[in-house]
């Protein structure tokens, strides 16, 4: 087996919880376990199974300027949709304690999303905030941002000069009806192909762009998305459509395998596989056998990666999830908000957290007797927690 970049770093202390996370608060999130007696040093945690936490995502909003139909279908997330009041928010400091807290356990990469998150006011004073930390070997944190591009014109400058690393950018067609069609939006897919332009002349690089396949629905987009973006530097990354949430109406029919999509794009270019650069990444590469650059799979539903899944999410109201698929979130920011709690607390209730997780939807997901999500109830949205 291949080692990780958290061993190769050094010994992982596995953290042995106190107790279990309870259920508590009126809106349904569990409070956070209590925390390890943790005293403030910094190290590595590993859970149940023995995965490193690696990744931080943060989720700035849960608002967007899409109704992707995948994520926010309008018949949900149309007009009296009531989103986030401002006081639910997060602030940026109290965002920059938890990413601080989670680095200090070994979080490496910090993620932005949303929501969209160009939408949240002044985000580049959080990316500043953020780019000011440190990780356990004394490193910045990795830190990258996901984004549908639609603001990326007018803000990848700015987005660089506050520290931000490199950008993910979400399309799912270039043909002008089908990309209208899925993110339900007047907005021009050449919008969206200039900001990634824009990105580029700015050096927020690598660049990927994550494409959400739908059969029936975008597979046609396939080959011309590639064609446009071989040879340009940009990796261009192709999602199964996921069971996340309650409300795309996900169907397996609708899933196309990343084997098919890979054999499409064979026929037509010959690949090569790629040696991942580190165990946890979500994707599987392959490079085009001409030099026209890479391409990348994530194949959550027909190839779980649980087993290397090493991220953990902070909802836009605070609250934590150690799986995308969960039902209920820990709340952290009653923490923050009521007790005068310290940095040493806040890093020994994440190490609590993350000692207790034993998550692997997706791998149950193909077994008959699975559950239908982690924990009991509705599903969160991937809009919530952010992808
Ligand atoms: N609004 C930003 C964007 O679209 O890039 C960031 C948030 S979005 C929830 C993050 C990622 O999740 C996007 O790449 C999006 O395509 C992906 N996503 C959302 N719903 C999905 C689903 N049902 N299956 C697979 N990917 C999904
Ligand atoms: Fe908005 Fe991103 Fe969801 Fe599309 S995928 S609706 S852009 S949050
Ligand atoms: Fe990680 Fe949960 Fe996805 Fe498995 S299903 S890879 S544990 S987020």
């Amino acid at each position: 087996m291949r080692e990780t970049d958290a061993q190769a770093r050094g010994p992982i202390i596995p953290i042995q919880p106190l107790t279990t996370p309870s259920a508590a608060s009126s809106q349904g999130a569990l409070t956070l376990p209590a925390a390890v007696a943790f005293g403030g040093e910094k190290k590595a945690v590993t859970d149940t199974r023995g995965r490193a936490l690696e990744d931080l995502r943060i989720s700035v909003t849960d608002r967007c300027n899409f109704r992707c139909t995948y994520c926010m279908p309008r018949a949900t997330f149309g007009r009296h949709h009531r989103f986030l009041p401002h006081e639910a928010l997060l602030s940026f400091e109290e965002i920059t304690r938890v990413a601080a807290a989670s680095l200090r356990l070994g979080v490496r990469k910090l993620r932005l999303t949303g929501g969209e998150p160009l939408l949240r006011k002044d985000i580049e004073r959080l990316i500043e905030q953020l780019a000011g930390l440190r990780t356990l070997d004394g490193q910045p944190p990795e830190l990258t941002l996901t984004t549908n591009g639609v603001l990326l014109t007018r803000k990848a400058q700015s987005l660089k000069d506050a520290g931000l690393q490199r950008i993910t950018v979400s399309l799912d067609a270039l043909d002008p009806a089908t990309f209208t069609r899925m993110s339900d939006s007047e907005v021009p897919v050449s919008d969206v192909l200039d900001g990634i332009e824009a990105a580029q002349r700015v050096g927020l690089a690598p660049i990927k762009v994550n494409m959400v396949v739908q059969k029936g629905v975008n597979d046609g987009e396939i080959v011309p998305m590639a064609r446009h973006f071989r040879g340009t530097g940009v990796e261009l990354r192709f999602i199964e459509f996921m069971d996340v949430g309650e409300t795309n109406r996900w169907d397996l029919s609708q899933v196309l395998p990343s084997d098919d999509v890979r054999a499409r794009l064979h026929a037509q270019w010959p690949l090569a596989p790629v040696a991942a650069d580190r165990v946890a990444d979500t994707a599987q590469r392959w490079a085009y056998e001409d030099g026209a650059g890479r391409v990348g799979f994530i194949s959550s539903v027909t190839q779980a990666f649980c087993g290397d899944c090493t991220r953990l999410r902070l909802s836009t109201d605070g609250r934590l999830y150690t799986c995308l698929f969960a039902t209920q979130g820990h709340d952290i920011r009653s923490l923050l908000r009521t007790q005068d709690v310290t940095d040493a607390e806040l890093t020994g209730r994440l190490a609590a957290l993350w000692g207790l997780r034993s998550d692997r939807y997706s791998e149950l997901r193909s077994q008959a007797d699975a559950p239908r999500s982690e924990g009991s109830g509705p599903r969160v949205e991937m809009s919530y927690i952010g992808g």
